[in-house]
């Protein structure tokens, strides 16, 4: 979601006139998009933001600035922690970063500074403004990418009791069909041929349209766009088990374009975690919903999260949760240590986790999701798959890389095939998270 809200932000100053660059010390403009999800990812950002505006080479009249959740959260209290930075902006101003930075920059130059600056220009926005959930629909011009993010709606209104994001992303808004659609027929005249939809509670899009013949607004949203031509794969992240319902799970079996693979939170195995972490749901409806899924669409892959060492996680809890990852048998889960958030319920409970107890947890619940991700991906060699290819790979560019459907990352032979185009491949050879496939003529 910040990458994609960080597009926008970059497409709105290339329209402005102003060119991207990897390179620090050639930047006018630095700006920082931060999560605030777990206190490490805060820490980062300040860090960073630290060593930047202290680089004794700098141009001086670089404009630094924050956007995003731990703006929104932390406000103008950020200046106090890095003194330099000119400005902070919330999670509802990414359309106004460019004017408030555009116009700090040009009277920097007309002033002609010379000398380092101490103290930045100080400018907060964090308000909230209409509309705001419609101002994420610019892209980049075209990149070679044939992928895209697409935000269909901000916010949440959940409250689990550990997380933030409610606090710093607001009240739920979801986007109007119509702009959802357009933005993705552009996407798809301009070479784009798979979305992925975004959202917090991603199914919750449209939650206060009434369903249409048992289909409701997010399902609806995913067969008007499986109309698009051109349009040949379909993601969406995240869903939670609030509202999806058989209408989501049916969608597997007559919407080929919805790719094989859901990344569907799980956070804890145990019934009596979920409810201290205020998840309205039991595990067992969470599983029956994977199982459901699964036998919709035999081949779907499901990758989840997984919160470890919350307050008042017994050794019993746990077992529950590795339980429940072994009858599952997930492709992969990204795995966290709790992290204490301010002004978040969970942060006062007592019985808080040591670190010790966490990082065991952490390390154990791993080794148990490897082992199951690394047998999964093995079980594949020998399958033929169909693949979009998306570019030269990564840490070989003289190959190139694609996905299957699962969302599994291949690398084939940098001759066999043209970016974009979706082919069959036959997989080779596994190591680890990567699959080789070689491209039958
Ligand atoms: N809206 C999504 C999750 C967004 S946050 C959902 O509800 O499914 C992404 C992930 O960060 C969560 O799924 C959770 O596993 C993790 N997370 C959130 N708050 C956390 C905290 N305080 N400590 C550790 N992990 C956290
Ligand atoms: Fe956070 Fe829960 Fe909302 Fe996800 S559903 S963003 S975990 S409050």
């Amino acid at each position: 979601m910040n990458e994609r809200d960080s597009e926008q932000v970059a497409s709105m100053f290339l329209a402005g006139g102003y060119e991207l660059t990897q390179d620090e010390a050639e930047a006018d403009i630095i700006l920082i998009n931060t999560c605030s999800v777990r206190e490490k990812a805060e820490l980062k950002a300040l860090g960073k933001m630290g060593l930047l505006c202290a680089r004794p080479t700098a141009k001086p009249w670089v404009v630094y600035g924050f956007m995003g959740c731990m703006s929104q959260s932390r406000g103008a209290s950020i200046f106090r922690e890095v003194p330099r930075v000119d400005v902070v902006t919330g999670t509802r101003q990414y359309h106004n970063v460019y004017r408030i930075c555009n116009r700090l920059l040009r009277s920097r130059l007309e002033q002609g500074i010379t000398e380092p600056l101490r103290k930045g220009a100080h400018i907060c926005s964090t308000e909230h403004e209409d509309g705001f959930q419609n101002a994420i629909r610019d892209h980049l011009p075209s990149t070679g990418s044939c992928t895209a993010f697409v935000s269909i709606m901000q916010g949440c209104e959940m409250r689990c009791s550990y997380c933030i994001v409610p606090s710093t992303r607001g009240e739920e808004c979801s986007r109007p069909a119509a702009d959802i659609m357009q933005e993705v027929r552009e996407l798809v005249q301009n070479g784009i041929k798979e979305v992925t939809l975004l959202g917090q509670i991603v199914n919750r899009y449209g939650k206060d349209e009434p369903a249409v013949n048992g289909r409701s607004a997010f399902v609806r949203l995913l067969e008007d766009l499986h109309e698009i031509d051109g349009l040949e794969r379909i993601r969406f992240t995240s869903p939670h088990p609030i509202g999806f319902r058989q209408d989501l799970v049916n969608a597997y079996t007559y919407l080929p374009k919805l790719c094989s693979h859901i990344h569907f939170p799980m956070q804890s195995g145990s019934d009596r975690i979920l409810q201290l972490m205020r998840r309205p749901y039991k595990n067992e409806k969470y599983l029956k919903l994977c199982e459901d899924m699964r036998a919709a669409r035999p081949d779907l892959a499901i990758t989840t999260d997984i919160i470890v060492g919350f307050p008042g996680e017994t050794d019993e809890d746990y077992a529950q949760t590795k339980a429940a990852v072994e009858r599952i048998q997930f492709d992969n889960a990204f795995i966290f240590q709790y992290s204490p958030r301010r002004d978040t319920v969970a942060a006062a409970m007592e019985n808080q986790i040591c670190l010790r107890v966490k990082e065991e947890r952490n390390h154990d619940l791993l080794e148990v999701v490897n082992r199951i991700a690394t047998a999964r991906n093995h079980a594949l060699v020998g399958s033929q798959q169909t693949i979009l290819v998306e570019g030269p790979s990564k840490n070989n560019p003289e190959r190139l890389q694609g996905r299957t459907s699962q969302n599994k990352p291949v690398i084939i032979p940098g001759d066999s095939a043209e970016i974009g185009s979706i082919i069959p491949v036959r997989i080779t050879e596994c190591t680890g998270f990567t699959l080789y496939g070689e491209v039958k003529k």
